[in-house]
């Protein structure tokens, strides 16, 4: 990547992080869902289907626009399998032209050196993969073995920077392939972070031994190369401890899943259930300040990342009554055709 090329990203960020520090009414970040179909079927994932279309790309696009109206500072594409949408390239130089920093959570399948050049071209600024064991098991295909290649193709070719998400909990079988997978990515030049299973059924559980001692070294790599921002979460999630904080959902970060309809998160979907063309300030404003009754075993990274930026001001006093269990979504595929649901996928674990 061009010395050019970085400095100009990482001062648009470093300019979007300071505004958002300044102004608390705007999304910091949203995920925008252009396809819930997935290529895969990850064991723990909640968050796809195998038979839904694309959105219609001239839907995105008002999506997009409106995002930016609303001011938002960074817009992920996430899934499903964003990479299965025929206009994504579309959908990003859009995002860019609307000055968005824009990022893309992908399974990697989809990656060669033809389309790593075309999300280049397109001016795609960021890029998060889940790599979830070295060798694929049953539980999930996201290896380092079958991803290798595109790992090398991505290390060489993308003009856009690149993280690594590696995971230790409930359904990995073997720890210590998180330590193998943050090591690669450090190989690579790659960003890395750590993203916690919890059980089946969206319980707070505490690691097992093997587990923390894997936490705890991926944990000491932070000062060189880890990627996150809330470790105080994260370090209490491992123990099995809730966390005290004032989810900004609904108002900092956004969740808009493919019938453009906003909801807090991936895990709290069809609430507030407002759709993205009639969201406005007073719905920001007033999400803000809405205390989410499930914040206390929250599991979502990203929207935890996000309140970082707010947890010094603004006592919230609504409370959203919500259920602490994950949600099926109400688009997927009858139960016996997909897994358990469980409350992790790409944009949980990742953020
Ligand atoms: S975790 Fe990602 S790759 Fe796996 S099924 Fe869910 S959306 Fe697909
Ligand atoms: S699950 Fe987490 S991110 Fe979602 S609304 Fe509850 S506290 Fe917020």
């Amino acid at each position: 990547m061009k010395l050019s090329t970085r400095l100009h990203r990482t001062l648009r960020i470093a300019g979007k992080m300071a505004w958002a520090l300044l102004d608390r009414h705007h999304p910091v970040l949203v995920h925008l869902i252009p396809m819930r179909r997935c290529n895969l079927s990850c064991a723990y994932c909640n968050e796809y289907d195998a038979v839904s279309k694309p959105v219609p790309t001239d839907a995105l696009l008002a999506r997009i626009d409106k995002l930016a109206d609303l001011g938002t500072a960074v817009m992920t594409f996430s899934g499903g399998e964003p990479m299965m949408h025929p206009d994504l390239d579309k959908l990003v130089a859009r995002g860019r032209q609307r000055g968005l920093f824009v990022t893309l959570i992908t399974n990697g399948y989809y990656l060669s050196r033809e389309r790593i050049e075309q999300l280049n071209a397109a001016g795609l600024d960021h890029l998060q993969i889940s790599v979830d064991n070295v060798e694929p098991d049953e539980s999930s295909m996201k290896s380092l073995r079958l991803l290798e290649p595109k790992l090398k193709w991505l290390a060489e070719h993308a003009d856009f920077t690149v993280a690594i998400n590696s995971v230790v909990g409930s359904g990995v079988r073997n720890p210590e392939d998180a330590l193998t997978v943050a090591k690669r990515a450090r190989e690579l030049g790659f960003m890395s972070s750590i993203g916690i299973i919890h059980d089946g059924h969206g319980q707070l559980k505490p690691l097992g031994e093997r587990e923390m001692k894997v936490y705890e070294t991926l944990r000491s790599y932070s000062r060189s190369g880890i990627l996150r921002f809330n470790h105080f979460f994260q370090d209490n999630l491992a123990k099995g401890v809730s966390n005290e904080w004032s989810c900004r959902a609904g108002a900092r970060y956004l969740y808009v899943d493919e019938g453009g309809i906003v909801s807090y998160c991936s895990q709290q979907r069809g609430k507030p259930g407002i759709p993205l063309a009639d969201y406005g300030k007073a719905d920001l404003r007033r999400e803000y300040g809405t205390k989410k009754s499930c914040a206390a075993y929250c599991t979502v990274n990203c929207v935890q990342q996000t309140a970082i930026l707010d947890n010094w001001r603004s006592p919230q006093k609504a409370i959203a009554m919500l259920p602490l269990r994950p949600r099926v979504p109400s688009t997927a595929p009858a139960a016996a055709e997909v897994p358990a649901p469980t409350p992790a996928s790409d944009s949980v674990l990742a953020g």
